[in-house]
């Protein structure tokens, strides 16, 4: 019992079945107009042409009444079911034939028998069981411009029964269209929502783990087009996935070694008393390490933020140059350490709107970088920030460039992507934790300039230096 009723439940719940029902009601509702239309269309003729009858017989009547100048009626040419009446002009019934009863036509013409004009009546007449409606003409006799009397003639409406035919063709006509409309409005619904149950089965069948699943349906319709939508969200999921799955893997990869530094230095250094300039070194060793972990520790952090859709920038209005000197004067200590030259370029005024803070992140980043990677033997390195506005006055931009070794260009459409170097061998850390990257500055400088309504590229050429150009919209 249960399954039937849920079943039952699931087709009433079905849009297959909601389809073809409003469907199946609007075709009823479509039926049942034309046929009331066709049915009073059919009477309306059955009327006029009674009207017709009546008026010929009338005519005949008057003729034969005139020239015969006597009640005498032939009654050979009268059918059983017509009604023929005589009234003198007091309005006495002088001769009567036909199915209706002298009671009948007496409340039938009662208080029309003074009106000098012709009327037409209709009644139902019950003759045996049946009953049929008839039209009954009453009409006048005039003398001499007096009234000598009244005709009333009467017939069935409908002799040959053509309304109650009409109905039940009607009525056959409309179930058999129901029911073809029904069945075939239940297939088409079916064949057209069947597309629907596959999509469901495999989004049953899709788990976090596996997302491989397609349905590549190949329809040309809406549901096609479903199909097709559900397949690329499935792939950009795909490809969610698989990034997030590489980022915990590359981040726990970062972390794990300076881990392991720091646990052989503590282990190294606990195994034996030691002098103090061993135990000095270890622990700069842990200092560096710790430092690259905090670094990258908070990069993470901004990362994350900056997934989960937080960390909006507010949209404050500052000076692209003035953001370049602050950030070259905080990064010159670095750049004596490493015999880096840090130069100030043209910076004119370069009105940003945006967050003081990014902004700050995302020049440091670059010049760092550009401090970091810039050291070569054969030259001295020279590192130069410049800004400036494009010529159409609607973007400031931001170059940082060196003269170090390059980039190949193999690696020029990777720089940004998290976690990627350049040179993986030479970034494996030192102990001076400013050399050590984790590949995620420069995610976060496009990220920045992203957020900003801007965008990063980065040009280089082997053995002449890199520029990373930054554009942003202007503030007016
Ligand atoms: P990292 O933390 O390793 O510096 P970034 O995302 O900032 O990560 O940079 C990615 C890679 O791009 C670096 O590992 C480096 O190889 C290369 N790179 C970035 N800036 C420069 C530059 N100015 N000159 C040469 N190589 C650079």
């Amino acid at each position: 019992m249960k399954p039937l009723f849920s079943s039952l439940q699931g087709l009433i719940h079905s849009i297959r079945a909601r389809l073809v029902l409003w469907f199946a009601l609007i075709l009823a509702v479509v039926l049942t107009l034309f046929s009331v239309i066709v049915y009073f269309s059919q009477v309306h003729d059955l009327r006029s042409e009674m009207v017709d009858r009546l008026e010929g017989r009338m005519e005949d009547l008057e003729h034969t009444l005139r020239s015969s100048d006597s009640v005498s009626i032939d009654t050979a040419d009268l059918a059983e079911s017509d009604v023929l009446v005589l009234f003198n002009e007091s309005g006495q019934m002088t001769f009567h034939w036909g199915p209706l009863s002298e009671t009948q036509i007496t409340s039938l013409v009662q208080a029309r028998l003074s009106e000098p004009t012709e009327t037409i009546l209709y009644r139902d007449v019950s003759s045996g069981e049946r009953q049929t409606t008839y039209g009954f003409m009453l009409s006048p006799r005039m003398s001499e411009q007096k009234i000598s009397g009244f005709v009333l003639i009467g017939a069935p409406l409908d002799p040959g029964e053509r309304l109650e035919k009409l109905l039940i063709t009607l009525f056959l006509g409309s179930l058999v269209t129901l029911t073809v409309a029904l069945l075939g409005g239940f297939w088409l619904a079916d064949r057209a929502m069947r597309p629907v149950a596959d999509i469901t089965r495999t989004a049953r069948a899709i788990s976090e783990t596996d997302l491989s699943h397609r349905l590549n349906l190949n329809q040309r319709d809406e549901i096609g087009q479903l199909a097709d939508t559900f397949d690329a969200m499935l792939s950009r999921l795909e490809a969610a996935f698989a990034r997030q799955r590489q980022f915990t893997a590359d981040a726990s990869h970062e972390l794990r070694t300076p881990l392991t530094i720091v646990n052989l230095e503590v282990n190294h250094a606990l195994a034996a008393p030691r002098k103090s300039a061993e135990y000095q070194r270890a622990l700069r060793v842990i200092q560096a390490e710790n430092e690259f972990m905090s670094e990258l520790v908070n990069d993470l952090l901004l990362l994350a933020r900056m997934d989960a859709g937080q960390g909006a920038p507010t949209r404050e209005r500052h000076d692209l140059g003035d953001l370049s000197l602050e950030v070259l004067e905080r990064l010159s200590p670095l750049a004596a350490r490493r015999q880096v030259q840090l130069e100030a370029g043209d910076l004119p005024e370069t009105p940003v709107l945006g967050d003081r803070q990014y902004l700050i992140q995302m020049l440091t980043n670059l010049v760092e970088n550009a401090i970091k990677y810039s050291t070569r033997a054969d030259r001295a390195a020279v590192v130069q920030i410049e800004t400036g506005t494009s010529e159409d006055g609607t973007q400031a931009w931001v170059r940082v460039s060196d003269n170090g070794p390059g980039i190949p260009a193999e690696h020029l459409p990777h720089l940004f992507e998290r976690f990627y170097r350049a040179d993986a061998a030479r970034t494996a850390h030192d102990s001076d934790a400013s050399t050590s990257g984790s590949g995620l500055g420069l995610a976060i400088v496009q990220w920045i300039a992203n957020i900003h309504g801007g965008d990063v590229r980065a040009k280089s050429r082997l053995g002449e230096g890199s520029t990373f150009m930054v554009h942003l919209p202007l503030a007016k």
